[in-house]
């Protein structure tokens, strides 16, 4: 970082952030503003698709095809770098499959991926699309998640990844009967809900601004996203 601002890097926008993912960077973006802190947005393009000094990178979620071009692009970038180097990482659906070992390209075949996060993505026989709830893994100390997946992906974590969440309702990384959601993995934190899961988590967006501001972020009171996040929780008992 060049001066004090944090730098927010949204990663390919244009092929990854479906259903209103690139809406994440937009709640980040605002909750750093509405504390008074200097913020700076670089949204990539294929010609830098991961420039190395961002503070936070968000990767969205997106249809097969884009998302294998997004893969591509990324295998020679410096995503590698930054997450050896702990920058956190929010990565959501497409984002997070393209981070696995491998991952379909079609209905029998598989592609080969940025093998950065341990797991793998097979085909489903049938979508998984609803709505979800989910209880946080503890340490993230985060109460519940809700959010609306729709993929063809079946993700299953390897030893070294853990489960961002146990599903409390809807499908979990594999489908229907999967209890698992989302992966952590070193600085990275992938699920599948989409929302923008940071717009219906609030509690999630400052968990990943600490993270990349490093010290505890000023106390900012509670709004109409907190409510918004209570009453969808109400209405799922
Ligand atoms: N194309 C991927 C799938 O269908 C990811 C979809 C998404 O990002 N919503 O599994």
């Amino acid at each position: 970082m060049t001066d004090s601002r944090v730098r927010i890097v949204s990663v390919l926008p244009a092929l990854l952030g479906t259903y209103g993912d690139g809406g994440n960077v937009v709640v980040l973006e605002r909750r750093l503003a509405w504390r008074g802190i200097p913020v700076q947005v670089v949204r990539t393009t294929v010609q830098d698709p991961c420039p190395a000094e961002g503070d936070l990178y968000v990767l969205g979620g997106g249809e097969d095809e884009a998302q294998l071009l997004a893969l591509d692009v990324l295998r020679t970038s410096a995503l590698r770098a930054v997450l050896d180097r702990g920058t956190p990482l929010l990565a959501v659906c497409a984002g997070l499959q393209l981070l696995g070992s491998s991952l379909a390209a079609g209905s029998e075949s598989f592609v080969e991926g940025l093998g950065m996060v341990d797991l793998t993505t097979a085909r489903l026989s049938r979508r998984a699309v609803g709505e979800v709830v989910t209880r946080p893994e503890e340490s993230t100390g985060l109460n519940r998640l809700t959010g609306f997946v729709n993929h063809g992906g079946s993700t299953v974590l390897g030893s070294e990844a853990r489960p961002f969440g146990q599903v409390l309702e809807g499908p979990g990384n594999a489908g229907e009967s999967d209890p698992v959601e989302g992966v952590l993995q070193g600085s990275v934190i992938g699920t599948y809900l989409h929302g923008p899961v940071l717009a219906r988590n609030p509690a999630l967006a400052d968990l990943l601004l600490t993270r990349a501001v490093g010290s505890p972020l000023p106390h900012l009171e509670p709004g109409l996203p907190e409510q918004l996040h209570a009453e969808r929780l109400a209405r799922r008992g």
